[in-house]
């Protein structure tokens, strides 16, 4: 299930604009700043595939890479960027919604979470509202090699998950299924290689 070769194919602007050869797909999304570009790097095993961005919010397309030319990871505008404009964030919502929902060979949206910090409602609300309109979703867990200090009233990254776990249950017939990760320690990279190969092949 190793990535053999990626190769950034194009960025759309619009669901219509993205590749029509009908490959299986996976779309990563997340809040800004969650860890997305690390972990799309960690995968492919690049340093710069995905351009690990300081400035929150700046990839407002959806982008597109191909790997061992028989599947796509896809990269999605990251969400809750405070300081972007309203009507930008509108366009993000219809946009990565309207892909949801509309794009076919999407396999799997892969909702990035942030472990290190307690669930936010920005999280739970773009969660709620995959389960809500039956998108497949995996959760993946970022950054559990964070360790918060308990005197300082941090959460360990397991109690964070639970936690998060629990506050979604209502909105899914079924758990979705969850990995942990981390883009410093490279924990939880094979087994989400080795989950898309298993729902490509399902
Ligand atoms: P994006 O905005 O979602 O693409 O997030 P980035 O990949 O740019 O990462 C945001 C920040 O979190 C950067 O400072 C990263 O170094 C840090 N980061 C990302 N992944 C991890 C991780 O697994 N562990 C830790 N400790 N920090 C991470």
């Amino acid at each position: 299930a190793q990535v053999v070769n990626a190769d950034f194919i194009k960025s759309s602007v619009r669901p219509d604009d993205c590749p029509r050869d009908g490959l299986p797909e996976f779309a990563l999304v997340g809040r800004s700043n969650v860890g997305k570009s690390s972990l799309l790097n960690s995968l492919v095993r690049r340093k710069r595939l995905a351009l690990t961005s300081k400035k929150p919010g700046k990839t407002q397309c959806i982008n597109h890479f191909k790997i061992n030319d028989s599947w796509y990871l896809v990269d999605l505008p990251g969400y809750g960027y405070a300081s972007a404009p309203q009507v930008a964030r509108k366009d993000w919502d219809e946009f990565t919604r309207n892909y949801f929902l509309s794009r076919d060979n999407l396999v799997s949206v892969f909702l990035l979470i942030d472990a290190s910090i307690p669930a936010k409602n920005i999280d739970l609300d773009y969660a709620s509202w995959l389960g809500q309109n039956k998108v497949p979703m995996t959760l993946v867990f970022t950054k559990c090699d964070k360790r918060k200090k308990k005197k300082n009233g941090g959460k360990r990254p397991e109690e964070n998950v639970e936690c998060f776990q629990n506050l979604i249950r209502e909105y899914f017939e079924a758990a979705p299924p969850w990995i942990m990760t981390s883009s410093v320690t490279n924990q939880g990279r094979d087994e989400i290689l080795l989950h898309m190969s298993q729902l490509r092949n399902y």
